[in-house]
């Protein structure tokens, strides 16, 4: 069966532990950094950040937002990126947890295509080593039943893990309850992705890309490029499995 996160946000406190146990289960060094007078450090994704907890300020009707968004790869239904692999094995799907799978094959990618297929700006390329890296779902947990690190760190009940029916129905009610104290709170994409957002307000106030159609993408949205131009692929491996 398909796993899926939740990433309830209505939930998140930005303490980062989820942030920094992924730096530590995969043994990551720090990055050099600096403050730049915002909660959110380091500013982006790098190759030894696969997760980020995005802060967003704003201000609406006279009352300051604070918007919390722990950023990371969706691992898409029918990646994208995926689709856009030019290399056999760099970008593997494993099928029992539906995670989308960076290997060192992928030294022959073309990186700009590969970043610029993801719908939410996620991948990052290794300096030293010219991989392409992100998110994995921490696999090698996953295959022993064991939590990804950075839900099992998450005190707050806002990193949820399980098979995707379960965690589709838990999304469903949360939503009805978060909608309650805040009625713009919306699932972000959940039909196209494994990695489920639950937010409180609109997406472009926490990310630019938050959710698939908050892009430029050029002639077509970010969402029609998930929805539309890998459709095609979708069905033929559907006529295939009969
Ligand atoms: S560990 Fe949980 S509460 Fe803390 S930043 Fe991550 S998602 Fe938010
Ligand atoms: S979020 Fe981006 S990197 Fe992750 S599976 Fe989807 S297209 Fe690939
Ligand atoms: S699933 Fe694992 S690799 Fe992915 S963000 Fe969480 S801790 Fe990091």
């Amino acid at each position: 069966m398909p796993k899926a996160f939740l990433i309830d946000t209505s939930r998140c406190t930005a303490c980062r532990g989820c942030q920094v146990a992924c730096k530590e289960w995969k043994n990551f060094p720090a990055v050099p950094t600096k403050q730049r007078g915002t909660h959110q450090n380091p500013p982006d994704l790098t190759h030894y950040n696969f997760k980020l907890v995005r802060f967003s300020e704003h201000m609406e009707d006279g009352t300051v937002h604070w918007n919390f968004f722990p950023d990371q790869c969706r691992h898409c239904i029918d990646a994208p990126c995926l689709a856009a692999s030019a290399v056999p094995g760099a970008i593997i799907k494993d099928e029992a947890s539906g995670a989308i799978i960076y290997t060192a094959k992928t030294v022959k990618e073309d990186f700009a295509s590969i970043r610029s297929a993801c719908p939410y700006d996620i991948p990052r390329k290794d300096p030293k080593t010219k991989q392409i890296v992100k998110c994995n779902m921490c696999i090698d947990r996953v295959q022993a039943n064991l939590l990804p690190i950075c839900v099992k760190t998450c005190a707050m009940g806002a990193m949820n893990f399980g098979e995707r029916s379960a965690m589709l129905k838990l999304a469903a009610e949360r939503l009805v309850t978060v909608q309650r104290t805040f009625p713009k709170a919306q699932l972000l994409n959940k039909d196209d992705v494994s990695v489920i957002y639950l937010v409180t307000d609109a997406p472009a106030t926490y990310h630019k890309f938050a959710v698939a159609d908050a892009s430029d993408a050029p002639g077509m949205t970010r969402k029609e490029m998930l929805a539309g131009a890998f459709a095609p692929l979708r069905k033929i491996a559907q006529s295939v499995q009969g």
